[in-house]
């Protein structure tokens, strides 16, 4: 049974899933696919389903409390302006803090640059009951290391393969992933970015930088299809994010997370208590 809402004309597990041999190129991130409502109507359905994603996480947290060691994991990753943070603040930021580990990956400090890149992935993941969020990942290691050279290609290349693997490991020890890749025009990202220049309480977005790895995005579209095709996998697959309307792709991620905290199939954690004699004791008490 689902409670998708009827704008819903495609479950967007299943229409948003990266098809094997799907082309980047080919994506419209101002389409809205399996979503025949308009901007004008979307903040009801948003609401509703931030208030459903928040009564899931809230069972997850107690699962965890009572002692259940499965969490979920929420991967974001796009170029600058796509909206991660968009959907850690609209859509994350209906559930209870107190259940959310949200980590941001920037350019790794010289600590983290001794250690392998995975150490401080591990180092942030969520536990039972807990949903981590992460605002770039370890693909950052085969996205803008890539793109980059940062380093050699024989040392990126094997990384597909090893992310996978732990991956698997996160997965077999009950991490349900949801990796979603938010892809925003050129177009928008310009709009978004003049937006930033214009007003001074965006200033502290802006990032000289992001201009220029705009004009990389040949290099890291050829990146991000690399991720795809190899990390896409039925344990861990990642959802293609079409990202210029904001209101789609948070409906759509918001989504995604209330179908994986589903599966996990949870419900309320029985008492560690005999409920009638503690209503009697307090009742006396
Ligand atoms: P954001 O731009 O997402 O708001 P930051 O200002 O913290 O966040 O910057 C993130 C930057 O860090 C991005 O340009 C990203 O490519 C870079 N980064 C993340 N991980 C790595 C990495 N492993 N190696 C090099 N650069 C990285």
């Amino acid at each position: 049974m689902t409670d998708l809402p009827s704008e819903w004309t495609h479950e967007p597990r299943k229409i948003l899933q990266f098809r094997p041999g799907s082309k980047v190129g080919d994506i419209d991130p101002n389409s809205s696919p399996g979503y025949r409502g308009a901007k004008n109507g979307s903040e009801s359905v948003q609401a509703e389903r931030n208030t459903r994603f928040a009564g899931l996480q809230e069972m997850l947290y107690a699962n965890g409390k009572a002692g259940d060691k499965r969490s979920l994991l929420l991967v974001l990753q796009g170029m600058d302006t796509a909206g991660k943070g968009g959907i850690v603040k609209h859509v994350v930021g209906a559930g209870d803090p107190m259940g959310i580990r949200y980590t941001s990956f920037g350019v790794p400090t010289e600590e983290e640059r001794a250690h392998h890149y995975l150490w401080r992935v591990r180092k942030a993941l969520p536990t039972g009951g807990h949903i981590g969020v992460f605002d770039r990942s370890h693909y950052e290691d085969v996205l803008v290391v890539r793109v980059h050279d940062l380093v050699p290609r024989d040392v990126w290349e094997p990384r597909y393969d090893e992310i996978n693997a732990f991956e698997k490991e996160l997965v077999d020890s009950g991490t349900t992933i949801v990796k979603c890749a938010m892809f925003v025009s050129l177009d928008e990202q310009r709009r978004r970015l003049a937006e930033r220049l214009d007003r001074p309480d965006k200033y502290w977005k802006y990032n000289p930088g992001d201009v220029t790895e705009r004009l990389l995005w040949p290099a890291y579209q050829q990146a991000y299809q690399a991720v795809l095709d190899r990390t896409s996998t039925d344990y861990a697959p990642w959802f293609v994010i079409p990202s210029d309307k904001k209101w789609y792709s948070r409906l759509a991620i918001n989504e995604l997370l209330i179908e994986a905290l589903k599966s996990m199939g949870l419900s309320w954690p029985p008492a560690g208590f005999d409920v009638e004699a503690e209503k009697k004791r307090l009742a006396q008490a």
